[in-house]
């Protein structure tokens, strides 16, 4: 560390009270100057993500760069109209009064993201911390040093400190910047370390967003078409190596079409990395030892149908399925977070809602269905932050559906316009004007209750 964190965060809390980050034009000035270097370094970024877990440049546009310039642009072409006090409609109860929601910023925020889309997690919420207005402390993960270095570097060579900052490191660091009073914390990890995180903020009141996990369950019915749902599963659980917060976790088919479906998603495995995956070039590592391990031991006493060589020296997992595994196995205890699908099946509703009742809400649901009576049931009796219907993972690529989690997998939710509506506070402010000064609600109130029973009937 070069400087103390405590030293870092007076320096930011003071630009902040210049004012200076309040300037829409100072904000859109930060904004163009971070797309300028970051269409300059793109290559630096696939690079650096390759360097850390062998994520193919397709897939670093993909799920990484292309997001964030999507995100960058959309803020630089609206941040104007974003920032404008909206005027509302003003309440008779008040008249004459015209009424405004201001959008204000925080002040210092703090962004922790993961190692799982080291880039993306840490440049997203950033561009909407810059075009909130805040100042901001980014600490990217430390399990990905070639991308956090390159995040470090990019920010640091355009922005004062003052400004937008990146502070480094592991735990430690990350316990003692959540010890400091923020104005807001925007975290993306575990529910284990969320809940940490949001202890930590109660302390000072502090809000917080917290993009969590879970475990996301994909249904899929007899009337799916069981190839095409195959192809974009495997699309969806294999994508990162299975490394995706909202990855369908699990399967729970009908029981009669589990056998034909097997067989398909093995031929979409075949199609996508070839007979032997490992050589493929599209197919991502393991991030480390420790994670490697962990899903190792995921496949002790199950069934494997598909896949399930590992190779440590390499830190590579198969796509690999698992059939019918217990709900108390490891494989079913916690999120997978890696390439292993296992498939339950299903009789009837109420197997499902014992399944998936066993759980957490999730951060994402899937269904695959061609009947409409069966989509509506899931999508309305189950709690969950949000989800596709013959599909996985696209909601997250429209910038107009807010993408969090609820319960257990998050608080809060951004992308788009949400980013924004995220690191601002909606200041409500009424202008109330003096030409007439309506007399109803000041003491003495003897005789007025009636007139203010009806106003409240006419205009409440
Ligand atoms: P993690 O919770 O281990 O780490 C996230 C960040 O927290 C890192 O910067 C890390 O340094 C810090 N951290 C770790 N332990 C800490 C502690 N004890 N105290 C304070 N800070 C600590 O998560 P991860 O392994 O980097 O990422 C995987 C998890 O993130 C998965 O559960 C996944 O579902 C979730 N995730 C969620 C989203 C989302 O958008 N909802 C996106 C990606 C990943």
């Amino acid at each position: 560390m070069k400087e103390s964190i405590n030293n870092l965060l007076d320096k930011q809390q003071e630009f902040f009270r210049t004012g200076t980050t309040k300037s829409v034009d100072f904000r859109l000035k930060a904004l163009k100057r971070l797309k300028a270097i970051i269409n300059k370094r793109e290559e630096d970024i696939h690079e650096a993500l390759y360097k850390d877990f062998k994520k193919s440049e397709f897939e670093s546009v993909l799920s990484e760069t292309g997001i964030v310039n999507a995100e960058l642009d959309l803020a630089i072409k609206k941040l104007r109209s974003w920032a404008k006090p909206k005027k509302v409609r003003a309440s008779m109860l008040n008249f004459p009064s015209s009424d405004y929601i201001y959008k204000d910023p925080y002040g210092t925020v703090l962004i922790i993201a993961p190692w799982n889309y080291p880039y993306q997690l840490a440049m997203v919420p950033l561009i909407g911390a810059i075009s909130g207005g805040n100042t901001t402390v980014v600490k990217p993960s430390e399990l990905t040093p070639n991308t956090s270095d390159l995040i470090e570097d990019i920010i640091t060579s355009i922005f004062e400190e003052t400004h937008v900052t990146v502070v480094q490191g592991g735990v430690s660091i990350s316990q003692e910047l959540l010890s400091k009073r923020w104005d807001y914390i925007f975290f993306t990890g575990s529910v284990s370390v969320g809940k940490i995180v949001a202890k930590a903020a109660a302390e000072h009141l502090t809000p917080v967003t917290l993009e969590l996990g879970g475990k996301s369950p994909c249904v899929i019915d007899e009337t799916a078409k069981l190839a095409l749902a195959a192809k974009r599963i495997v699309w969806g659980k294999f994508l990162n190596g299975g490394q995706t917060c909202i990855a369908p976790d699990y399967i729970i088919i009908k029981d009669e079409v589990k056998g034909r479906f097997i067989k398909c998603i093995e031929e979409e495995i075949k199609l996508a990395y070839g007979a032997n995956p490992k050589q493929s070039v599209d197919y991502p590592r393991i991030i480390n030892t420790k994670n490697f391990h962990r899903l190792k031991q995921m496949l002790n006493e199950v069934t494997v149908v598909v896949g399930g060589e590992t190779d440590e020296s390499d830190l590579y997992i198969a796509p690999t399925i698992v059939d019918e595994p217990s709900l108390e196995s490891e494989v079913m205890k916690d999120e997978i977070f890696g390439p292993i699908l296992p498939i339950l099946t299903y009789k009837n509703n109420d197997d499902i809602d014992t399944i998936i009742g066993h759980f957490e809400k999730p951060l994402s649901f899937y269904i695959f269905s061609r009947d409409n009576s069966f989509i509506e049931f899931l999508l309305e009796k189950f709690s969950f932050g949000g989800g596709v219907v013959n599909d996985t993972m696209i909601h997250y690529g429209n910038h107009k559906l807010p993408f969090g989690g609820v319960g257990n997998s998050g608080i809060g939710g951004y992308h788009g316009k949400h980013t924004f509506e995220t690191f601002t506070h909606s200041k409500s402010i009424i202008r109330k004007s003096n030409w007439i000064d309506i007399p109803v609600r000041y003491a003495p109130y003897e005789g007025k209750i009636k007139s203010l029973k009806t106003f409240f009937k006419l205009f409440g």
